[in-house]
Formats: structure tokens, sequence, C-alpha cells
């Protein structure tokens, strides 16, 4: 398709199709419920795992380092006493056996022991290797100061000194004890490397089990989406299978989307019944018309009094068709509900007794009589022009559907919150299963006595409508061949 067009003054313009002005829309960016319930499940399941583990790690280490230096020194103090009662330092008394004592202890645990005099000078050294050295570490001064003290190293080993004090309380030197932590890091290691299959097992159990959860969530949302566009393209009959065990706010979701399904094809019906109504009301007058004329038309030499009787006929067919789309058009702008009321403070007296005074030739005819009573003044916020016809079709319909000589009562009353509008005949009255429908629009009781009577079927709606407008209501008690009496009820006052 050519896009460019040219105007008459020669200026350019770019005509983009409806698609691609939707495409010219910055798009939203799409991201699946599915990962956001993914991904949530993810962290909150995992990261405290994670967090939990390598904390649990860490004090773990802390405390077996601890207990490893309470233990060293323990051992370094034992020696130091065994120094002390030997004379080992001062005079070299039982050296050997002494050496061999801390030798054993040496091996037996694996740590490597160091003697040193009060110059820090190694009298001993487990290890062979730092005899006759000067040894000069923080944890030696440190112990030297009569301060027992255990540490661990930067090369991953702990060193405990322990002073070695003669019963005076001279410090005559200091038994250190070196130890690797290698032990206690295999032990660590081998607990992280349990605790990490335990947390990949748990990863991959959690994420089998998101799957399956954001699946429960989401699958139901993707058949509503697929319902929902159905129904946007004027499929009205599709609905959500709701028979799980399981009811939930999604479930709940789907039975409002049903519901709305319900009533989206109510009203596509009752639009379709109501064109199909309104033409099969219009249909009727116009053969009517149609036949009349052909008559006239077709025939030579039609006496006068003919075309008058016809000319007559074809005017009342108009007359009626003028009725109905008279009542439609009252109807259609009842339906717009953004139509602004012109409520006013109104004497419902006045309103009823000028409908009466405009009713009165209509009775006369069939010598009926229209009595009314009132309990006082009525006050109250009304749209008059539409209450008026709404309470004329009442009168109107109790009038027609009398015998001649019949007898209409219409009645207002008020309590503090509502107007009560009564209007009552002695007519032929509605049969019982019959009166919830005659608000129906085109609804007729008795379809050809309507023809006669010259009724649309819509009076009632109109009626309905404006009473609805004014957020009152109306009640209907019938019995054949006995009458009928409607009851309207009006709120004195309009809330905002
Ligand atoms: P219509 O223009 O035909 O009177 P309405 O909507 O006013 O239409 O009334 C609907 C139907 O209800 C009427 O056709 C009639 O059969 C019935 N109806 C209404 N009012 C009365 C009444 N007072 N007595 C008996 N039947 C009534």
């Amino acid at each position: 398709m050519n896009r460019n067009t040219s105007l008459q003054n020669g200026e350019w313009v770019t005509i983009l199709t409806k698609k691609e002005q939707v495409f010219e829309k910055k798009k939203p960016f799409y991201i699946s419920l599915r990962w956001i319930l993914l991904g949530t499940y993810l962290i909150i399941g995992l990261v405290p795992l994670l967090l939990i583990s390598s904390t649990l790690l860490y004090s773990m280490k802390g405390y077996f380092i601890e207990e490893r230096k309470r233990e060293l020194l323990g051992q370094a103090n034992m020696i130091s006493g065994q120094i002390i009662s030997s004379d080992y330092l001062e005079n070299d008394g039982g050296r050997d056996e002494m050496e061999e004592t801390i030798l054993e202890i040496s091996q037996g645990n694996k740590y490597r022991i160091l003697v040193l005099d009060a110059s820090s000078v190694v009298v001993y050294d487990s290890g062979y290797e730092e005899t006759g050295k000067t040894v000069v570490l923080p944890e030696v001064l440190e112990a030297l100061q009569n301060k027992d003290i255990a540490n661990e190293q930067e090369n991953g080993s702990i060193y405990a000194a322990a002073s070695i004090v003669d019963s005076d309380s001279t410090r005559m030197g200091v038994v250190l004890i070196s130890d690797g932590i290698e032990d206690i890091e295999d032990i660590l290691s081998e607990i992280s490397s349990r605790s990490d299959t335990l947390l990949w097992g748990l990863a991959i159990g959690l994420l089998i089990l998101m799957i399956v959860m954001s699946r429960i969530f989401t699958r139901p949302l993707l058949s509503m989406t697929k319902i929902i566009q159905r129904m946007s393209e004027g499929y009205f009959g599709e609905r959500l299978q709701m028979n799980g065990r399981v009811h939930n706010e999604i479930v709940d979701l789907g039975i409002a989307c049903n519901e709305m399904a319900d009533q989206l094809d109510q009203v596509e019906s009752t639009r379709q019944q109501f064109v199909s109504n309104v033409s099969h009301e219009l249909k009727t007058p116009l053969s009517s018309v149609k036949v009349l004329s052909e008559a006239i038309l077709l025939q030579e030499d039609v006496p006068k009094e003919m075309y008058v009787e016809f000319l007559h006929d074809i005017n009342s067919e108009v007359d009626r068709m003028t009725a109905i789309i008279n009542d439609l058009l009252t109807l259609v702008k009842l339906d717009q509900t953004e139509v602004p009321l012109n409520f006013a403070e109104t004497s419902l007296n006045q309103l009823i007794q000028g409908i009466i005074k405009r009713m009165q030739p209509l009775a006369m005819v069939k010598d009926i009589t229209i009595a009314y009573k009132e309990s006082g003044e009525v006050l109250a916020q009304v749209d008059e022009v539409k209450l008026v016809l709404a309470v004329s079709n009442l009168i109107d319909n109790a009038i027609k559907y009398s015998s001649a000589e019949g007898k209409v009562e219409v009645t207002l009353e008020a309590d503090h919150q509502n107007a009560f509008i009564t209007v009552a005949d002695s007519g032929i009255g509605i049969p019982e299963d019959e009166v919830g429908r005659i608000f129906d629009r085109f609804y007729r009781v008795d379809k050809t006595r309507d023809r006669e009577t010259g009724g649309t079927g819509l009076g009632l709606s109109i009626t309905h409508g404006t009473v609805r407008m004014h957020k009152g209501s109306i009640k209907v008690t019938s019995k054949e061949d006995e009458g009928t009496t409607i009851m309207v009820r009006i709120p004195l006052h309009q809330g905002q």
C-alpha cells in the first residue's frame, strides 16, 4: 500500500494504517506472571538457605578453633607444670625423661612443642629445628609477661603459649605449642560438601515444586484470557470450566468472568430481541399502509368515500408508527445514563391533578370516573417532564384496560422519605404469571386487543425506566377481571 499521499497544495502527509499506529506506541515490557512467581519462589526459598548454611559453617569454624586453642593451652600448661616439678630448666634435672615425655605428647597429638627459657631461647623443640635459636613471637612475649595466650595465625596454624612459673612466681620460660588446623578444615569441607548436596537437592525439589505451583496458578489465567479474547470476538457462549475441587481467588475471578459472560449474552440476546421486536412492530402498520394504498392504486374509478376511508386507515397506521417511534426515542433517552435529569422541587399534588385533568376527556369517552385522593401536600425532587410521562402511562393504561363505566382511583401519599403514587383500576386485570413481564419492551398481555387499544407495549418500560432514574420502585398487584393496582415509590430527595 502506498503510504504517502499528495494533498492538493502539494504538501506530503504520511498516512499510517491502524496496525502501524499500534506498533508506534511503546510496547510495555512483557514478563510472564509465571516467571515472576518462579523468581520470587527461588529468591524466597534458596537465598535464606544459602545464607543459613554459610553462616552455620562460619560459626562452626569459629567454635572448632576456640576449642582447639583451649586444648593446646591446656596441654601447654600441663607440660609447664611437669617442667617445674622435674626441675628441667634450672638444673637439667631429668632432662631425657622430660624431653621423652614432651616428644610423646607431640607425636601422639601431632603438635610441635617448643620449650623456651626466660630469654626466649629454644631449649627444646620437638621438631629439632629451632633448638638454641631465639624465638620472638608475640605469643611468647605475652606468655613471658605471665599471660597465657593462644592465637590463630595467618598461615592457618594455632600457637598456644603458656608460661613456666616456679613457686616464687618467677618467669622461667614458655611452653609453645604449634598446631595446624587442616583437620578442622577437612571436617568443615566435608560438612560444606554435604550441605551443598542437600542444598542442590532442595533447590531442584523447590524448582520442580515452583514450576508445578506456577503452572497451577497461571494455567487458569491463560485459559481465562483465551476465553475473554473469544468473547471480545463476539462468541458470548464461551464459559470457563469451574469444576475443580479447590476454591480460591482465581476460581472467584473465573466465576465473575462467567457471570460477566452471562450478562453479555443476556444483553446481546435482549438487543437482538429488541431489534426484531421493533422491526416486527413497524412491519405490521407498514404492510397495512402498503395494502391500503395498493388497493386504491390498482382499482380504477375508486369512489370518493373509499378514498376517504382508506386514507383515514392509512393515517391511523402512520399515527401508530409515530407513536412507536416516539416511545422508542423516549426509551433510548432513558437508557442514556449520562443524560442529566432536571431534578427540581415539585408539588406532586399539582403534577397529578394536571395529568388527571388532561386524561379526563379520554375517560369520559368510556364513561370512566377518575377519583383522586391525597393526604397532604407532597413536595419531591423530581424531573417533572419525565415523571408526568410515567404517571400518564399508568393512568392511560388504567383507562385503556377498564371496561366502560369503570372506576380509576389515583392516590398520593408520603412518609418522611418517600412519595407513593397509586393508580388502581377495576379493569380486566393481568394474569398472575404475566405480571412480571409487563415492564418488558413491547410486551403485551393480549396482543390482538392491544392493536385495538392502540398500545405500543412500551409505555410501562418508559414508566419503569423513569422510576429507576429517580431511584424509586414499582409494585404491581393484579387479579384477572377484578382490576390492577400499580404503586410507584419515589424518594422525596435525590442524593448527589
Ligand atoms: P401498552 O402501550 O400496550 O399499554 P404498556 O407497556 O403500557 O403497553 O403495558 C404493557 C401491557 O401490560 C399492556 O399491553 C397490557 O396488556 C398490560 N397492562 C398494563 N397496564 C394494565 C392495566 N392497568 N390493566 C390491565 N393490563 C394492563
